[in-house]
């Protein structure tokens, strides 16, 4: 039997990497939510609907049944990469810029219940592995394993500090670890879906874990719940 798995927590905690080896290792679906969110920040970039110290929420909100977002495999990785509008954005969605436009495009409730529809759509029929901020709480509140992933700013910034560097961006690590601070007060404080670990979720602090001993750990706990659904 499958089971539906919700990981949320931080920025740059990690969630991506344990949820694609948890789908991989199961052989279920991975969904990254943030891309999604980063999708429609990029669009709305496009659209030069948001910019410093500028955003046209109205204009967005409008647009929205202009925004496709969609998934595709790339051949060589196996990995799944977000498209908007058809277009394949994987490279373009992780860059600083979209970074620190992200977190205020995801406090908008229309944006939000139009992904949220969708990504419920994607886990009906369960064998899933879904990453975010509020899977857990919102997406799939019945999630029979939910994950909560917390690390301290310093880590997580340094974690994706050498990420961009690695990809060759131009950044220096002060901006990464303000970014980082910055989305965690936004995505904790805002209205609709704040970031707040479900009262069934199991919270991972993996500021000293290594990778490894972690995907052990929660593969352990899906095994025990996919278990318990046979
Ligand atoms: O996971 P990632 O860091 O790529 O997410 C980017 C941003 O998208 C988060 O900082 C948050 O503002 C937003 N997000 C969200 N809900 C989700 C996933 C991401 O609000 N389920």
């Amino acid at each position: 039997m499958k089971i539906t798995i919700a990981i949320d927590g931080y920025s740059s905690t990690g969630k991506s990497t344990v949820a694609k080896q948890l789908a991989d290792w199961l052989e279920y679906i991975y969904v990254d939510t943030g891309a999604m969110y980063r999708a429609v920040t990029l669009y709305a970039m496009q659209q030069g609907l948001i910019a410093d110290g500028f955003f046209d929420k109205e204009a967005l909100i409008k647009k929205l049944d202009q925004i496709k977002i969609t998934f595709t495999r790339d051949t060589t990785s196996g990995k799944a990469e977000v498209c908007l509008n058809g277009k394949n954005v994987e490279q373009d969605i992780r860059n600083l810029e979209v970074s620190s436009f992200v977190s205020p495009i995801a406090t908008v409730s229309e944006v939000r219940s139009k992904l949220v529809e969708q990504q419920q759509h994607m886990g009906e029929e369960k064998g899933i592995v879904m990453d975010g901020r509020d899977i857990g709480t919102v997406v799939f509140p019945n999630a029979e394993l939910k994950i909560f992933m917390t690390a301290s700013a310093a880590e997580r910034a340094k974690r994706r500090y050498n990420e961009l560097v690695e990809r060759g961006d131009d950044v220096n690590y002060e901006s990464v670890l303000a970014n980082v601070q910055e989305r965690d007060h936004i995505d904790t404080t805002r209205e609709d879906s704040p970031l707040v670990k479900a009262n069934d979720a199991i919270e991972i602090d993996n500021t000293e874990t290594n990778i490894d001993d972690q995907f052990h750990t929660i593969l352990q706990l899906a095994k025990d719940r996919i278990a318990k659904r046979i």
